[in-house]
């Protein structure tokens, strides 16, 4: 039986085809490719381009194929977007969601990992931030993963269905091979921005904000390695297979580096002296954002691999000065 990939042409979900396909797994990918790029599917994957709004198409593949598990990453993920136009992340996230879930269970299929996020906890009370801790995200982006994670939760009562959510943190690097690396377009995550200078389509990298509260006053975050991600989705798929209850996962690696901090790590990666200009504030961005991953860890059994700061940066700047212009060259 097949492991079906929503949204495997995407950044987090095609580095977890490329694990899944490493370890024997026989791999279906969904995806509109409107944010995915189709250079990014693994050649061994079977690939489906389309919707999961459309249920006739997400039914068509269930016929079609024998899939045993859904692994859930299609979805829009960009904070400021969500913002400005919230009315598209309910619909592609939660509605898409919906008639994702319709189609499994009319199938049967009852096994679900899910992409969620560190925005579902909004404003954290304390850090590192445990999975009991309070919700309350301040964008539309978390509160629709939160409200999926919900959707998972209340479909299980109802019909069966079991499923594992997993909130990252900050997710970056690229794959070893340097096949596949991150490509958003508009790109808004610091490492690919700060990578941008010394691949000279960027001047300088801009700081928002150095009046936080942390060591050096600006934001603290907890940087995992896509890699690291991946594999946490197949321990979270090996976690339902066995059987085991649905729960809800922080990935991060319990370590948290200031913006200043990264691009002085840059600096060193790269050689390049990255010239930095402090601006404003970014609006909601917490001060400090860590994660407790004990629960992951001693659960799932997940031990992130690539926890160095310098060897996250290095595998990205391996992508990204090879791909200035992400999949497009
Ligand atoms: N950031 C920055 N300059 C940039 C982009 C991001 O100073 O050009 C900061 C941002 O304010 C946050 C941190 O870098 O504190 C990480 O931002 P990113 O968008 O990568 O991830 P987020 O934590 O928002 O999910």
């Amino acid at each position: 039986m097949a492991i079906l990939v929503l949204g495997g042409a995407g950044y987090i979900g095609s580095h977890t085809v490329y694990e899944l396909i490493d370890q024997g797994e026989d791999v279906v990918i969904v995806d509109n490719l409107e944010t995915g790029h189709i250079e990014a599917v693994h050649p061994k994957a079977r690939f489906y381009e389309g919707d999961i709004r459309n249920r006739s198409f997400i039914d068509s593949v269930f016929d079609q194929e024998s899939i045993e598990a859904v692994i859930h990453f299609a979805a829009n993920s960009l904070v400021g977007e969500s913002m400005t136009n919230p009315l598209k992340y309910y619909d592609n996230n939660l509605c898409g969601t919906k008639v994702l879930l319709e189609s499994m269970v009319a199938h049967g299929i009852d096994k679900i990992v899910f992409s969620s996020t560190a925005a579902t906890y909004g404003e954290p009370e304390r850090v590192p931030i445990l999975e009991s801790d309070k919700t309350n995200p301040t964008n539309t982006y978390g509160e629709t993963k939160l409200s999926m994670e919900k959707m998972f939760k209340w479909t299980g009562l109802a019909h069966g269905l079991r499923f594992v959510s997993l909130r990252y943190f900050n997710a970056c690097g690229a794959h070893a091979s340097g096949n596949i690396g991150e490509a958003h377009n508009p790109e808004t995550h610091l490492i690919p921005l700060i990578l941008q200078v010394p691949n000279g389509k960027r001047e300088a990298i801009s700081i928002y904000g150095t009046d936080y509260e942390t060591k050096d006053g600006t934001c603290v975050r907890d940087y995992i390695h896509v890699t690291d991600l991946a594999q946490a989705h197949i321990k979270a798929l090996n976690y339902l297979r066995a059987g085991n209850a649905s729960d809800i996962f922080n990935l991060g690696n319990g370590v948290g580096f200031t913006v200043k901090e990264v691009i002085e790590a840059a600096r060193e990666v790269t050689g390049h002296p990255i010239p930095a200009k402090v601006e404003g504030r970014r609006a909601g961005d917490p001060a400090t954002l860590i994660a407790s991953s004990e629960k992951a860890r001693t659960v799932l059994g997940w031990n992130p691999e690539h926890a160095d700061l310098k060897e996250i940066i290095s595998s990205a700047w391996n992508w990204h000065k090879n791909h200035p212009n992400g999949y497009a060259n």
